[in-house]
């Protein structure tokens, strides 16, 4: 028999089946995905997962990376460390702005493209890959399995990232990054093309919800501490340049990314991933943002919630 949870986010899906929004089309390997593919994963604390749709349907985890790489440059270097580099105040701007905040010289936060190209230089390792192979182990253990690398979306990104190698070397000039900008900006299109399914994604976010301890595997990846640092991130930065509607109308420390994922963590309970690549204006994946308002309505999850 399904259980009521089960029953509940097959009735929600149901329900909730925007189609608007197109595909993200500046990184060519993501403009050919399916537009209607779709899946949601709930996965609690104590190691359930439900789903519905194509949970283990795999694709790049692009921005989503953006919080679980932060949290190892801390783990490596520390709170002091980190900040000297990379602050954490809400942007407003674009992701991927060329520029860095006028007052401190550091970009203004690690969901920012600015900000996590930074926050990958500072995870420890002997070069670009040593430091890309770390990541990729590092985002397994959340996971709970081994991940690979997406060689075709790496490709495809990499050579048409004009951007990105822009602010990677304004962040040079400015002696954010040390070293070879090239490499570290190679690391950061590696870590964005990332392969994950909406069931590995669902796990992550419960490792964050269970205070760094992975629920399936009971491993404590990430100290606590760091656990709310990055949380308090994701409810500020953590949705692009939405991210007072939906900590307003969701209440969730949250991340999305380009390809059309997005996760929420309701802290102490549950991690929640949403798959649906159609993106709305501010690059958010559509579907998912409605699942998410009604799943945190209808369940009270929102962090302000009083009654
Ligand atoms: N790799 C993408 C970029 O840096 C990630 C963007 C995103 O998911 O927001 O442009």
């Amino acid at each position: 028999m399904r259980s009521p949870v089960q029953q509940y986010l097959e009735s929600i899906v149901d329900q909730c089946n925007s189609g608007d929004g197109e595909v993200a089309a500046y990184i060519p390997e993501l403009a050919a995905a399916d537009p209607d593919q779709f899946a949601l994963a709930l996965a609690t604390v104590d190691g359930h997962v439900y789903t519905v749709g194509n949970a283990e349907t795999a694709y790049s985890i692009q921005s989503i990376s953006k919080p679980f790489t932060y949290a190892l440059a801390l783990s490596d270097q520390g709170f002091e460390a980190v900040g000297r580099k990379v602050d954490v105040e809400p942007s407003g701007e674009a992701f991927n702005e060329i520029s860095l905040a006028s007052d401190t010289g550091r970009p203004k936060n690690p969901m920012i493209n600015a900000g996590a190209i930074t926050a990958s230089s500072l995870v420890s390792g002997d070069s670009g890959i040593h430091r890309f192979t770390r990541v990729r182990e590092w985002f397994g253990r959340f996971a709970g399995r081994a991940l690979e690398l997406d060689e075709s979306v790496y490709t495809s990104e990499i050579t048409t990232a004009h951007r990105n190698r822009a602010i990677a070397h304004m962040l040079r000039e400015f002696d954010i990054l040390e070293g070879d900008p090239e490499e570290t900006l190679d690391q950061y299109i590696r870590q964005c093309a990332i392969s994950v399914t909406t069931q590995d994604l669902s796990l992550m976010a419960a490792t964050l919800a269970n205070g760094g301890i992975q629920p399936t595997s009971g491993e404590r990846v990430l100290e606590a501490t760091y656990v709310e640092r990055v949380l308090s991130v994701m409810a500020t930065c953590g949705m692009y340049d939405s991210a007072g509607d939906w900590i307003s109308s969701v209440g969730m420390p949250a991340k999305s990314g380009v390809s059309g994922g997005i996760i929420a963590v309701l802290p102490g309970q549950a991690g929640f991933a949403v798959f649906s690549p159609r993106l709305d204006p501010h690059g958010n994946s559509a579907r998912g943002v409605q699942l998410c308002e009604r799943m945190s309505g209808d369940m009270d999850m929102h962090m302000m919630h009083v009654g």
